[in-house]
């Protein structure tokens, strides 16, 4: 089993879902509109704006090997901010938006996003984040949401320390970790089938936290359905 931390997301709102990601992605839609990750690219390269200075892991062009090695380097070599650090712990692969470390050695996780608030499955992505460099032995003090600040109204200079909201949500992500083991222990399993996915049926969890990109594969039968129903 080889989880990022969106994969991990994903199998939290429906192992179903994560199970078709690994072995059936072609039923899987391929989203369109890039408006939605252009923005959220745009927002985390302002909110580095918040830890200027630091150094960047290159997505493009370099193994998840290469990602860690880096980072590491870095890491000794004294960098106080890396954007896209990257970690893997129980195969588990995180990239950290943007980690921030201390003089003493301490470090803090900020997971950046478009969003105007935190949403619970925010939570469940930085708390993993969290589970794999605290298992590699890393001495996390603070686990910080940014997200836009909508009461924000700017004036001539864009001043990002008020355009985004710095949350500190350590207790919560500390709270979540009672369960990811479990949770990590539940998705080995289920994806050891490789030929069958998870019985799931379809519901509101299709939808919510995010709008799942199997849709038209689960809720095929759906049209079929609603026609039989309209000829009795
Ligand atoms: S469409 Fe619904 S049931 Fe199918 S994988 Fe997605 S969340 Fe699960």
């Amino acid at each position: 089993m080889y989880l990022s931390k969106s994969l991990y997301t994903r199998g939290l709102q429906c192992a179903k879902s994560l199970w078709l990601k690994k072995y059936k992605p072609e039923v899987l839609q391929v989203p369109t509109d890039r408006t939605v990750f252009e923005t959220g690219d745009m927002v985390g390269d302002l909110a580095c704006g918040l830890f200027a200075g630091g150094k960047e892991v290159p997505y493009e062009g370099t193994s998840f090997d290469e990602k860690i090695a880096l980072t590491r380097r870095w890491i000794e070599e004294g960098v106080s901010d890396i954007y896209e650090a990257s970690f893997s712990f129980q195969d588990i692969f995180v990239m950290v938006d943007i980690l921030h470390i201390n003089a003493n050695g301490s470090m803090e996780i900020n997971e950046v996003k478009s969003s105007t608030e935190v949403k619970d499955v925010y939570l469940h992505d930085a708390s993993v984040q969290y589970y794999v460099l605290s298992g590699l032995g890393l001495d996390v003090k603070r686990t910080n949401i940014i997200h836009i600040n909508n009461k924000y109204i700017r004036d001539e200079e864009l001043e990002l320390d008020k355009l985004f909201s710095i949350v500190d949500v350590s207790s919560e992500v500390k709270e979540l970790q009672r369960d990811i083991p479990s949770r990590l222990a539940n998705f080995e399993k289920m994806l050891e089938n490789t030929q069958t996915p998870p019985p799931i049926d379809i519901g509101t969890h299709c939808f919510d936290p995010y709008e799942c990109d199997a849709k038209s594969h689960c809720w095929a039968h759906i049209p079929l359905i609603a026609y039989l129903i309209s000829q009795t």
